[in-house]
């Protein structure tokens, strides 16, 4: 079997990595990080996510994985590679292309002395047009060679969730092949079927523009049923004992809607839901079309966090001088990604009505450190973070915020208020035995 290169080893490339390596695929791992690089191949993740760090182990043991920080002789020794580096936006919007151009010329640069074949797949999410306007030339111009011939290139974008990101990896809804030449997506086609063996997925083929144009519109999509909902919970917010969780059942019932991603919260937040939406607006603006739906949906998910801020200054009068707890910063429960957070929201709202933060999360208070610094106090558990506090906020939905009781908040905080910003708790129960306020439920 041919070895997989898989270059750039963050989310996506990292958990593709070990999910090839565990089904006895070789593969080899790059990254410009040489910290990474080492971690990784001493079986250490360093990231979080479910599942990760036991087959990351099994991966190096098993010797299927190795890492290195030289991409020419991962190219050199793999028959195709992976691209799977970040595409940030720039404080324009616009999308960052720098990884994506300079991983590319570090294949065109390898591929330049290979003899044999090679294919690339760029995973990365890129706006419609990139792998035909700017990978392939740019390949084509450091290797000397003609794409179709000595290499193929497909666009592939990648679903995964962060949090549930292996298990997505190996039980994913579809795969979507933005093929160059029909031959190209064979090969790849053909991989994902040595990969699934007998559950592979139903595999959508199209041109690369297309499949480029897909992964966006699925974000997008998902960002306004989160914005929709949040829309209709600011509304139940008004109408005394309205209470959107009832709503969002009742609607998800109907089979054309679904029940899924329809809670209200705080907002979408994480490295691609903000990020792509911000990038197809900015794209679309710029082909001549206002695409005001997205921009809507962007709008309603840029106050949603401060919703929170003004339920908290609503309940306790001013929050000035109030120590408030904030329980959860990952953007969503098993992940320490802190990227976008709408945690971040909140707690410069807190922040800049003068209140004493204390923040805890149960993987992300490394990352939320190098953010706020010393502006914040870090609790290590969520009953230290809600000791002596005049409020609490639910900011993530973590497993273990869901299994506090209210006799927790009642005992150790000088004021028993808590907000649910992520709808975690039951309202009748936490109505009638504390101060409590809800993201959608309405007050009498
Ligand atoms: P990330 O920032 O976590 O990781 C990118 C990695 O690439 C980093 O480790 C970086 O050091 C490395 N890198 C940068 N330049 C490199 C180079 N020239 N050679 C080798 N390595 C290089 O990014 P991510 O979250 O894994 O996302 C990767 C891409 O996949 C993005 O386009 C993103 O939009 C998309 N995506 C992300 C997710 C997600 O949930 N994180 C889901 C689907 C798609």
């Amino acid at each position: 079997m041919k070895k997989i290169s898989i270059l750039g080893l963050g989310y996506v490339g990292l958990c593709t990595a070990v999910s090839f390596a565990s089904k006895r695929f070789k593969i080899i791992g790059v990254d410009v990080n040489s910290e990474k690089v080492k971690m990784i191949n001493e079986g250490k993740a360093p990231i979080y996510e479910s599942g990760l760090d036991e087959l990351l182990k099994r991966s190096v043991d098993s010797q299927m994985l190795h890492c290195a920080e030289d991409c020419g002789y991962a190219v050199r020794n793999s028959g195709i590679s992976f691209i799977t580096v970040g595409t940030p936006y720039r404080p324009d919007v616009s999308i960052d292309l720098k990884y994506v151009k300079s991983v590319a010329k570090s294949v065109g640069n390898a591929l330049k002395n290979k003899e044999e074949y090679h294919m690339v797949v760029v995973k990365s999410t890129v706006l419609p047009g990139t792998t035909e306007k700017i990978v392939i030339p740019i390949i084509e111009k450091h290797s000397g060679k003609r794409c179709g011939l000595a290499f193929d290139v497909c666009y592939n974008p990648e679903f995964l969730r962060e949090g549930s990101a292996i298990k997505d990896i190996l039980n994913p809804d579809r795969i979507i092949i933005g093929e160059f030449s029909r031959q190209s997506g064979d090969r790849l086609e053909s991989l994902y079927r040595d990969f699934y063996e007998n559950k592979l997925p139903p595999v959508i083929r199209t041109n690369p523009s297309t499949a480029e144009l897909i992964k966006y519109v699925n974000n997008c999509f998902l960002a306004m049923k989160i914005s929709f909902m949040n829309t209709i919970a600011n509304i139940c917010q008004e109408i005394p004992e309205a209470d959107v969780t009832t709503v969002a059942k009742a609607i998800g019932l109907d089979r054309r809607i679904s029940p899924l991603f329809l809670n209200p919260g705080l907002g979408y937040g994480g490295s691609c839901l903000p990020k792509d939406i911000r990038a197809l607006v900015s794209f679309s603006q710029k082909l001549g079309y206002k695409p005001s739906l997205l921009k809507a949906v962007e709008e309603v998910n840029i106050l949603q966090p401060y919703k929170v801020v003004r339920l908290a200054n609503r309940l306790l009068g001013k929050i000035r001088g109030k120590r408030i707890a904030v329980l959860g910063l990952a953007f969503k429960p098993n992940t320490d990604d802190l990227r976008d957070a709408v945690s971040i929201e909140v707690v410069k709202g807190l922040l800049k009505e003068n209140a004493e933060v204390v923040v805890y999360d149960p993987a992300a208070i490394k990352n939320a450190e190098k953010l706020f610094k010393d502006k914040v106090r870090y609790a290590s558990t969520a009953l230290e973070c809600v000791s002596d506090a005049d409020c609490c906020i639910i900011v993530t939905e973590w497993p273990e915020f869901k299994a506090l009781k209210c006799e927790d908040f009642i005992r150790r905080m000088r004021t028993p208020v808590v907000i649910d910003g992520r709808r975690i708790y039951d309202p009748e129960e936490f109505s009638r035995k504390l101060i409590f306020a809800a993201i959608g439920l309405g007050v009498l």
